[in-house]
């Protein structure tokens, strides 16, 4: 049994908060520290989030919404496929003020949280010798390195603006795959508002800069026809971490990752906050676990394998996929799709995160399930 009583978390993101506000829920003292004055800022990443993995999360976040999505235009070579649902599958929302919320609910349930304190590798050394730590803290974790938990392997470089133009259909998000700009990922428009246009690139850290990728990409046709005549409202350079660290808990440390510091994103599209989150949820009920009944520390990287082990590895498919083949093959790749009908079939039965489950619906429903 652990003889450590509280957790000390660095990093107030939103996997630290969450996790910060689940221990405090099970009564465990809780601790987080971050460098930021003011937290969620600035803001360099999107907030596309899946309505069902919000649900996960149980955020009260509806004042955070500024849209509302139904699906996804790919472009590849020239050609289009529309993906689009009945009904909404993802909102937008406004990520200053979702960091806000789930800090919120971490004060709320009893945590204490501490602003403009950067934490080094000193200050990791004294509070893990009397707390259990949470590295929360971002992409380049320090925590990480501090107790050698391994690489993150690959990373994508990122580089947005936000315009002041609306979307031709603000339901609908654009993915454009071109690897001569933007290999290891690719370039998006998001209605961010109906009167704000988001639009970013990602490229794989090994092939380019992001602000070169994105100036080559608003250059081409199809995005200077869009932008033209409106004026950049505000834009940013961000980095999101593609692999998993070999380690995510050091049971004899009693130190634990959460977040984009473990590497919790979908390498398909980079997104982080379903995966982090539940990751931090995850990690609150093993705490809880580890103290009250002397559970290893160890069921956090189980749980988190038996959960996405699989659909991680669907989604490093899909982006080995379209980060190897040259765009004119990925156009044909669309068309052949489109003659498909995929558009319409991912659209019926396509779930954001968990790919696994869009073979298990179209099963269901080919057995009459629904
Ligand atoms: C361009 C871009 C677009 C994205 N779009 C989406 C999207 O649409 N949907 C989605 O789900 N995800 C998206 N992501 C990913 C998502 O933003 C991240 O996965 C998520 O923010 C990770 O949260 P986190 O709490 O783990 O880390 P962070 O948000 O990075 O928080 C880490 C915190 O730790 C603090 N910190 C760091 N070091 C220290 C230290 N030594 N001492 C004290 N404090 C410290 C930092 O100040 C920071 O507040 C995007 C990312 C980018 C870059």
């Amino acid at each position: 049994m652990s003889g450590k009583k509280s957790v000390t978390i660095i990093g107030a993101g939103t996997a630290g908060l969450l996790a910060a506000r689940e221990l405090s829920r099970r009564n465990i003292h809780t601790i987080v520290y971050d460098q930021k004055r003011e937290l969620g800022l600035p803001v360099r990443a999107s907030g596309i989030l899946s309505i069902k993995g919000l649900g996960e999360l149980g955020i009260y976040y509806s004042r955070a919404i500024t849209n509302t999505l139904y699906g996804a235009n790919i472009h590849a070579g020239g050609t289009k496929l529309r993906i689009k649902a009945n009904a909404p599958v993802a909102h937008v929302l406004d990520r200053k003020k979702l960091n806000d919320i789930c800090h919120d609910e971490a004060l709320a349930s009893g945590s204490k949280v501490v602003l403009g304190k950067r934490m080094d590798a000193k200050t990791f050394e004294s509070l893990s010798a009397n707390d259990i730590m949470i590295g929360a803290d971002g992409a380049v974790s320090s925590v990480a390195k501090h107790f050698s938990m391994g690489e993150i392997r690959r990373y994508i470089l990122t580089y947005k603006a936000e315009f002041n133009i609306s979307a031709e259909d603000s339901g609908i998000v654009d993915l454009f795959f071109d690897n001569k700009i933007s290999k290891g990922l690719f370039g998006w428009f998001c209605p961010n508002r109906s009167d704000i246009l988001e639009i970013g690139i990602g490229i794989d850290s090994r092939y380019g800069n992001a602000k070169t990728a994105f100036e080559k990409f608003i250059a081409t046709d199809y995005v200077s026809k869009t932008i033209s005549g409106s004026r950049r409202i505000s834009e940013g350079a961000s980095i999101i971490p593609m692999s998993l660290r070999e380690k995510i808990v050091d049971t004899k440390k009693e130190v634990l990752l959460v977040g984009d510091a473990a590497g919790q994103v979908k390498p398909s599209t980079g997104g982080g906050i379903i995966y982090g989150g539940n990751a931090a949820l995850m990690a609150a009920r093993t705490i809880q676990d580890h103290l009250n009944k002397g559970a290893s520390l160890s069921e956090y990287t189980t749980m988190y394998n038996r959960k996405y082990s699989i659909d991680t590895a669907i989604h490093r498919l899909t982006n080995a996929i379209y980060s190897s083949i040259g765009s004119d093959k990925l156009g044909v790749a669309v068309k052949i799709m489109k003659a498909m009908q995929l558009g319409r079939l991912l659209g019926k039965y396509g779930d954001m995160d968990m790919p696994s489950l869009i073979l298990r619906n179209m099963l269901i429903s080919a057995a009459g399930g629904r």
